[in-house]
């Protein structure tokens, strides 16, 4: 039974909202699929489920989430633990500092934000104690104006060469945050960068596109979208920053 704090956030039934929530998303990404004429199969949804408590995370498991994604480690070592009977699919898509390195290594399928190659070293390392390999994302900065974290654009193609240097990171695609803008020729002429760059560098995926945007990504051709308030509902006041760039009320 959730309780009056939980109901307020998440509604009456929050396992009914968030299956209602992610029908819509996937309706809307299958429309914004049509109009770029992609097969949707070719979309995936990672659901970001930074400041909604484990015992909520149960129910987005029930309704159908059997992966998350979270922004700071240190929340996602605490929500791992508390859900550690359930086989669900971790991914860390916000910075990260070297020296917690060790803590994404036990646990994560996949790292988006990286972007320095002290960290690709410390992490191969980790893995390498751990015995476990890692998906990883190449993080650009395509919006230079707005956020500190992320290669630019002309670094990325000899980073990820130098990616083959790590043997237990797998190069899986390149990621973005977009200009925190209402102007979406502005958002989209991000998506158009990153696109652009991961043409460049062979690899597969693009990861881009959030609640504000997810569908102009999809137009301009992301294969992940990382999607958090459109099914979790708005976030409570406070609870950033995440990310530098961040505008109170937004994110
Ligand atoms: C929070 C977050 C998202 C999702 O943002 P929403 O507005 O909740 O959809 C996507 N990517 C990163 C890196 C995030 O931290």
């Amino acid at each position: 039974m959730p309780s009056a704090e939980d109901r307020a956030r998440f509604g009456e039934d929050p396992q009914a909202s968030f299956a209602a929530n992610l029908a819509d998303v996937r309706a809307r990404i299958a429309a914004a699929c049509a109009r770029a004429g992609r097969d949707p199969a070719g979309v995936r949804l990672l659901p970001i489920t930074k400041t909604v408590p484990p015992h909520i995370l149960r129910l987005a498991y029930a309704a159908g989430m059997g992966e998350m994604g979270e922004n700071k480690i240190q929340e996602a070592v605490g929500k791992t633990e508390a859900l550690a009977d359930l086989p669900i699919r971790w991914s860390i898509v916000g910075h990260l500092q070297s020296n917690k390195a060790k803590y994404l290594a036990r646990f994560a399928v996949e790292f988006h934000a990286l972007d320095s190659l002290k960290l690709a070293a410390e992490l191969n390392r980790r893995l390498e104690a751990e015995g476990r390999d890692l998906d990883v994302f190449v993080q650009a900065n395509t919006s230079s104006e707005e956020s500190k974290f992320g290669l630019e654009p002309a670094e990325v193609a000899d980073f990820v060469k130098r990616l083959g240097e790590f043997p237990r990171l797998r190069p899986r695609g390149l990621m973005t945050l977009a200009i925190f803008s209402q102007d979406m020729a502005k958002v989209r002429e991000c998506f158009r960068i990153l696109r652009r760059l991961r043409d460049e560098t062979g690899l597969e995926h693009l990861s881009m596109g959030m609640s504000g945007d997810y569908e102009a990504a999809i137009e301009e051709g992301a294969t992940i979208v990382r999607v958090g308030q459109s099914i979790f509902g708005a976030r409570p006041a406070g609870s950033g920053p995440y990310w530098p760039g961040y505008i109170p009320g937004t994110g």
